[in-house]
């Protein structure tokens, strides 16, 4: 049974940038995710590489948002800037057809440059831990209206010796959320991150064969 985008209330402008940008029908994980997603419910997924994560969770959450520049409602932590600038690229073409504004932070990037994008406002902010913990402790990233937190290829993170940092970002955002875990693997640590972190989570595993 395929399924489509439109069936999960995916509204017009989101379902002709999707279908512009080839994305026919959904993935099995964003089959599973999206509904979740978009009833409030915490996740943590474990799913490869490629399976189509970025709308998983992107899709969701540009259907759930919309244009307000109070402050960024959205905070999606990956572990390389390469990731950050991926997702960001993703969203900006999920969004063509919705004033949804989006920006990217990552060490080695101006922080001028970054800060003027976060000045004149955010929806979507997407980024590495390092740098996101700069731009909340320097005041330049707002973090009281966030309501999504996105933690993408969680064990890299915890690999590459960002899991402190992630921890204090978490403890900066307001606990009424949706929290969403990515990862291919669950190591211990991850767990612990989850069951400290997250509110009740559904766990979405994703066979790897497929
Ligand atoms: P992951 O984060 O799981 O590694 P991505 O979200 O980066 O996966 O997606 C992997 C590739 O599949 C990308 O090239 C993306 O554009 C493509 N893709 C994602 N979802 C779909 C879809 N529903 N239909 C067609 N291609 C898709
Ligand atoms: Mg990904």
């Amino acid at each position: 049974m395929t399924q489509t985008f439109r069936e999960f209330g995916i509204s017009e402008n989101l379902l002709k940038s999707l279908e512009e940008i080839g994305y026919q029908a959904p993935t099995e994980v964003q089959a599973k995710v999206i509904p979740k997603v978009l009833s409030g419910q915490d996740l943590i997924v474990i799913s490869k590489t490629g399976s189509g994560k970025t709308g998983a969770f992107g899709i969701p959450m540009l259907e759930k948002l919309n244009h307000d520049l109070s402050g960024p409602k959205a905070l999606i932590l990956t572990p390389t800037r390469e990731l950050a600038v991926q997702v960001d690229q993703d969203l900006k073409s999920m969004s063509k057809y919705k004033p949804i504004k989006t920006t990217v932070l990552y060490g080695g990037h101006s922080m001028v440059q970054e800060i003027e994008k976060l000045e004149k406002g955010v929806e979507i902010v997407t980024g590495t831990p390092g740098r996101v913990f700069d731009h909340i402790t320097q005041g330049n990233l707002k973090t009281g209206s966030i309501e999504y937190l996105v933690l993408d290829e969680a064990d890299r993170m915890l690999d590459m010796g960002f899991i402190d940092q992630v921890k204090r970002i978490i403890k900066k955002i307001p606990s009424k959320r949706v929290t969403m875990l990515f990862s291919a693997t669950m190591p211990s640590e991850i767990q612990y991150l989850c069951k400290s972190y997250m509110n009740s989570p559904d766990t979405i595993e994703i066979e790897s064969d497929t």
